[in-house]
């Protein structure tokens, strides 16, 4: 082989193993095919474009920017308030107690989590797991905005009175939000407890069941 043709054949080569490598980097382990390429790298450069995050001062005692995870094209998403202390530990959302209990609810309905994508209104954890505040919100919105936008589900569902307040910009309490669903550009948005609060008020836990049965006979709509 010519030396000309070797160079330009390592060249290539070298140039692949860059783009795998960075592939990897933004937490793709597959090689895409051409339907999906789109979309999840859309996610994935959201992911990118957050980066460490510094913008607000909520990067100042958080030990991970908790993004989001699950099915990049799910037709249903969970949105919380923001990582509480095992999220933050751990860089994924609702891996605590509240998270274990939302992983029961996600499964009475049939579904698992890696069918739905959970995502949240911040993604660094605020002190004490105090609530976020307006200008924390209004710095991390954007965010999950172009997450929605990527994976443009069918339904979300908004766990608690921070998600649902915040997505349909109300201050309407939870307990008259939630039961129905609200449209939310394009979608369904059904407003449901959060299950944290859910561990501190268990009678509330008929409700939500009330609210994952709507929500299941949507999903099954298609
Ligand atoms: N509570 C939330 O709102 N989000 C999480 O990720 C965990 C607990």
């Amino acid at each position: 082989m010519k030396e000309d043709t070797q160079r330009e054949l390592d060249l290539i080569v070298a140039q692949v193993k860059g783009h795998l490598h960075y592939q990897k980097e933004l937490g793709i382990h597959t090689l895409l095919t051409q339907g999906t390429r789109k979309e999840r790298l859309n996610l994935a450069s959201i992911r990118q474009e957050l980066g460490e995050c510094t913008r607000c001062r909520l990067h100042e005692g958080r030990n991970h920017v908790v993004f989001g995870e699950g099915d990049p094209h799910a037709a249903l998403v969970f949105v919380g308030e923001g990582p509480g202390r095992e999220e933050d530990l751990q860089g994924k959302p609702f891996v605590g107690r509240a998270g274990e209990l939302l992983t029961r609810i996600i499964e009475s309905i049939e579904l698992t989590r890696e069918e739905v994508y959970i995502a949240n209104i911040v993604k660094c954890r605020p002190p004490k797991n105090r609530d976020p505040k307006p200008d924390e919100i209004q710095t991390c919105l954007p965010f999950l905005m172009r997450q929605l936008e990527a994976i443009k589900p069918r339904i979300i569902c908004c766990l608690g009175t921070f998600a649902a307040q915040t997505l349909l910009g109300t201050e309407e309490r939870i307990s008259s939000l939630r039961g129905h669903f609200h449209p939310y550009k394009g979608a369904k948005l059904m407003p449901t407890y959060h299950p944290a609060f859910l561990l501190r008020n268990p009678q509330f836990k008929k409700d939500v069941w009330e609210d994952m049965k709507r929500i299941r006979e949507e999903y099954q709509r298609r």
